[in-house]
């Protein structure tokens, strides 16, 4: 094993892109109507090589689509993490709470093969598939069988009825619900303290990815971030590239799971059945506009290349976040040439970047850096 800059200190496994819902905003585009599915050996295989590659690995998150849909593959999957030490959450719609009964069965068989973090969705689009009822039990079951956390994840924008305030109403009796953004949309971080379940309404504005990209009215979206450049150069390179990387539902190695990156030529690695999670994760850490995303991040590339070809890309605007901005710089083939043909002039800053990253944290094997804030200049045109 050797030490790579950018490596996962968190995984998602996205187990599966079938789900009981279809919910309008769904950015990885899940739907009952999607079967692709982790199989067992996949899952094993994958986790496997994952323990003996990643040193720093602090915690495994079964998404999807819905995770429970995997029955006792997802049972397994959490004992084989728990062997290894390493902290897991379920991220989940709870389809499966129908009674407090249903609820507290299922999360003790979650408890009992290891798990600790329960994170359950809940807003608008949630609702027409999932009643709140089946949420309530959830999360007051997973709060009586004392998971280590406990989150509510709930997207709003301006027409939004299921409020953070109204879940707070309806669901948050506990007195030690912690919100997860602050009122100027700043992240607070919160820790578990004395053995106690940490419990999060995790308030965070809707997005335009993935399914929200085709099918919400911009009247649904909140207003555009105010204060783009600032952002860009507050948080700088993006947090989560690589750092929190994903397993797809067919088993690619992803970048991240910002939006569904399956098959995108920048933040698709490639195929665990074909390559060896080791190679693909020197293939991430070693890949130039992976590591421009996670120095520079793209918002700032995103500038740069409207600086230095604005003939060349279409970035139409109106972006709230991160990863909507990142999704029209990857997902656009005409964005991604663009990047493609001008990212050489780069390499020479990421090679430095790389370089101080490794002398001023890497001395003891230690990847946990600060947000990046390295600051590019454009690079002016070669006469
Ligand atoms: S947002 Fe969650 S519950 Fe809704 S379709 Fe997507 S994966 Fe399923
Ligand atoms: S900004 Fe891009 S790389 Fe980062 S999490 Fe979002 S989609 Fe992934």
């Amino acid at each position: 094993m050797h030490t790579r800059v950018f490596e996962p200190r968190q995984l998602t496994v996205l187990t599966t892109s079938k789900c009981t819902a279809a919910c309008r905003h769904c950015c990885m585009n899940s739907s009952p109507e999607r079967a692709d599915t982790l199989s067992w050996p996949q899952l094993e295989s994958s986790l496997t090589q994952a323990f003996a590659e990643l040193a720093h690995l602090e915690v495994i998150i079964f998404a999807g689509g819905e995770p429970l849909l995997l029955g006792q593959d997802l049972l397994a999957a959490i004992r084989l993490c728990k062997r290894h030490g390493v902290v897991t959450r379920i991220v989940t719609n709870a389809y499966w709470a129908t009674s407090r009964e249903h609820a507290r069965f299922k999360l003790r068989e979650l408890k009992e093969a290891g798990l600790d973090e329960v994170n359950i969705s809940t807003d608008d689009y949630h609702l027409p598939w999932i009643p709140l009822d089946a949420v309530r039990h959830a999360y007051e079951e997973a709060i009586a069988l004392e998971f280590s956390a406990v989150v509510l994840a709930n997207c709003f924008g301006p027409e939004t009825t299921l409020t953070p305030e109204r879940v707070k109403r309806e669901l948050g009796a506990q007195p030690n619900l912690h919100l997860h953004l602050n009122d100027a949309g700043g992240v607070i971080e919160h820790k578990a303290h004395n053995g106690k379940t940490l419990v999060v309404l995790a308030n965070t504005p809707v997005q335009r990815l993935g399914r929200g990209e085709r099918e919400l009215a911009t009247s649904e979206l909140g207003a555009a971030h105010p204060d783009l450049d600032a952002l860009g150069e507050e948080v700088g390179g993006c947090p989560w590239a690589i750092k929190a990387a994903a397993i797809s539902a067919r088993g690619h190695f992803v970048s991240c799971c910002g939006f569904e990156v399956e098959d995108n030529p920048i933040l698709d690695y490639g195929d665990l059945a074909r390559t060896p999670l080791a190679e693909l994760l020197d293939k991430a850490d070693n890949d130039l506009a992976s590591n421009m995303i996670a120095i520079i991040g793209p918002i700032r590339i995103m500038n740069m290349l409207q600086e230095l070809c604005p003939d060349e890309v279409s970035f139409p605007g109106n972006y709230r976040t991160y990863c909507e901005v990142c999704s029209d710089l990857v997902s656009s083939k005409q964005n991604r040439d663009a990047l493609y043909r001008h990212m050489g002039r780069f390499a020479e800053l990421v090679l430095d970047a790389r370089q101080y990253l490794k002398e001023k944290y890497q001395d003891h094997g230690v990847l946990d850096y600060p947000p990046l804030k390295i600051r590019p200049t454009t690079p002016s045109d070669p006469a």
